[in-house]
């Protein structure tokens, strides 16, 4: 063997891709060690002379696609691009091909793709091809001393487009979050659907850094919103990312370490990318075990309700109150609904939670209005999951008949941001809902991304003005004006307006010289449980405290 041949197989062994060297008759002669480790085996190079004659052919142009048997006895699709090596003769004297595996194109019939272990949705591999692409990278990286990057990725609320716009739908945006997918990523790496909205990435990666501008790419990718049946729908990724070596030692591992920083990505409040770390795991263990205690705690009578008096400004009497759940938990005592709402509302256990909430409250103002006080509506929030639910309006309706309350004293308060996703499905559920003969109110006005020209088309009977707009509405001008404008603009549609978080005096003298008559806030009462609420109610007129 002299020099040149002896530097020609270093060379050919020290490159990333797999690559093959065949003769004129098609008969392949060396591969790449890339490729030997692609194919999961040595001594394999006659297991591709078919995909080389095939790329030879007349008409195909040097390129070709076909099944090749790898070392495990499998049959997986390649494909092949060939270039003529000419040496100093004018014909060719050697063939050089670049082999990589095969994108099946979407057009393949859907049982071909199934066959070859490929989604016949999206045409991306398939989980079972997912295990060995993670196999192979990993094969790849320990040869070649880099890492592999493992991402998991869900979509964020798929379900909302698949609840409002169908399955068509929602199917044709896979297919699209797919290409997209694709896109983001080189023709070497491989990108998997795994099942329902659940897709994967794995790659082989220089530094960390690789990793973080692809999962930066995926989120950007997708934030571009999706034309379907004439909306514009959005839609966000959460990942999960975990590298090998650094922290894991095989495919299995690893793909359950990048699940779990999926899991935390969600937790922690999605449209992010998390890469996996031990803290995690107890995060998220802390997390699983606060699911558990609340599963039982509507079991075991753990929750109450609080109420927390809305006061006319002008007079101090009592006009309504808020209904604001307590979870007094028997180890860790009280937990603020901040903490196990976000909680519930993931996990689903809100569905539950809320009806109870809607029950006892509703319950609680029949026994008061029973009991001879001055009727009063009382609020009730509803979060994001309840509202989209098929069975709210029932539910209402169901309490309202089972508690024997007139409807006008429910109230149920929903924030801007469940209403803007989706604004005609939001519009035929309120209109619903309103008549039941309820009132509905829009919580936190102002913080979400409210478009104004929706306002006047959602059949709402108040605003309410969220805290961070009356925290310092007495000392910043510009606050004041937004205050002031808020207060316009309800008065403009014909809307009762509310203010909430009124602290101090200064609050409600603002109010007051702005005709914002209902206030809620710590400046006359906390919310507080259910007999305190009826003392101040006979006390009548509530004062500062
Ligand atoms: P929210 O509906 O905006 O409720 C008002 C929150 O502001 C309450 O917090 C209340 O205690 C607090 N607040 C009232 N006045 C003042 C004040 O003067 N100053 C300050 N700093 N805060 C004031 P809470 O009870 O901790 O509830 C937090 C959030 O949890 C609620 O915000 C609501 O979004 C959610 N939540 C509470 N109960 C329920 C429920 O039964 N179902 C659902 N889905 N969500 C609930
Ligand atoms: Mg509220
Ligand atoms: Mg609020």
């Amino acid at each position: 063997m002299n020099d040149q041949t002896a530097l020609f197989d270093a060379l050919l062994d020290s490159i990333r891709d797999a690559v093959v060297i065949a003769d004129t008759q098609g008969h392949v002669v060396r591969i790449s060690r890339a490729c030997e480790v692609m194919l999961g085996g040595s001594a394999l190079s006659d297991k591709l002379d078919a995909l080389v004659k095939r790329a030879m052919a007349p008409g195909n142009g040097g390129r070709g696609q076909g099944l090749v048997r790898c070392g495990d006895g499998r049959e997986r699709p390649f494909e092949i691009v060939l270039s003529a090596v000419n040496g100093e003769a004018a014909f060719p004297s050697h063939y050089f091909g670049l082999v990589r595996p095969a994108a099946v194109e979407v057009e393949a019939s859907g049982q071909e793709l199934v066959r070859f272990g490929y989604d016949s949705l999206t045409g991306l591999p398939g989980r079972e091809l997912f295990v060995d692409r993670v196999d192979q990278a990993i094969l790849q990286a320990s040869r070649l001393g880099s890492s592999v990057a493992l991402m998991m990725m869900g979509l964020d609320r798929f379900t909302l487009v698949n609840d409002a716009l169908g399955h068509g739908a929602g199917d044709r945006l896979l297919i699209e979050v797919a290409r997209r997918l694709k896109m983001c990523v080189r023709e070497t790496d491989t990108a998997v659907r795994l099942d329902g909205d659940k897709f994967a990435l794995a790659m082989v990666i220089a530094d960390m850094d690789d990793s973080v501008i692809v999962a930066e790419k995926v989120l950007n990718s997708v934030k571009v919103p999706f034309a379907l049946d004439g909306q514009e729908v959005v839609v966000t990724f959460s990942i999960g990312i975990s590298v090998f070596p650094m922290d894991a030692d095989s495919s299995a591992q690893q793909i359950k370490h990048s699940e779990h920083a999926l899991h935390y990505a969600k937790i922690s409040g999605r449209n992010q990318y998390q890469f996996f770390s031990k803290d995690m795991n107890r995060k998220a263990k802390s997390r699983l075990e606060l699911e558990t205690r609340m599963r039982r705690a509507l079991t075991n009578d753990e929750f109450v309700v609080y109420y927390q008096p809305k006061v006319s400004a002008d007079h101090g009497t009592i006009v309504g109150a808020e209904a604001l759940i307590r979870w007094i938990d028997p180890e860790r005592g009280l937990i603020s609904p901040a903490e196990f709402i976000p909680v519930a509302e993931e996990t689903g256990q809100i569905e539950a939670i809320g009806s109870w909430v809607l029950w006892k409250s509703c319950q609680q103002n029949k026994q008061w209005q029973e009991d001879g006080l001055t009727p009063l509506k009382v609020s009730v929030n509803v979060s994001a999951r309840q509202f989209r639910s098929r069975v709210l309006v029932d539910t209402v309706l169901d309490v309202l008949e089972r508690t024997g309350l007139d409807p006008k004293w429910l109230e149920l308060e929903i924030t801007e941001s469940m209403l803007m996703n989706d604004v005609d499905t939001a519009v035929r559920k309120m209109t619903a809902l309103r008549e039941l003969g309820i009132g509905l109110s829009i919580d936190d006005f102002g913080t979400g991304y409210s478009s104004l020209s929706y306002l006047g088309r959602f059949p709402i009977t108040t605003l309410k003005i969220d805290r961070a707009f009356i925290a310092d509405v007495d000392t910043n001008p510009k606050t004041a004006e937004i205050a002031r404008a808020i207060i316009g603009l309800s008065r403009g549609l014909n809307l009762e307006v509310v203010a909430e978080g009124a602290e101090v005096a200064g609050h409600i003298q603002f109010l007051r010289d702005h005709c914002c008559d209902t206030v809620q806030g710590f400046y006359y009462s906390r919310p507080v449980p259910a007999d305190e609420f009826e003392k101040l109610l006979r006390q009548g007129v509530l004062v500062h405290i």
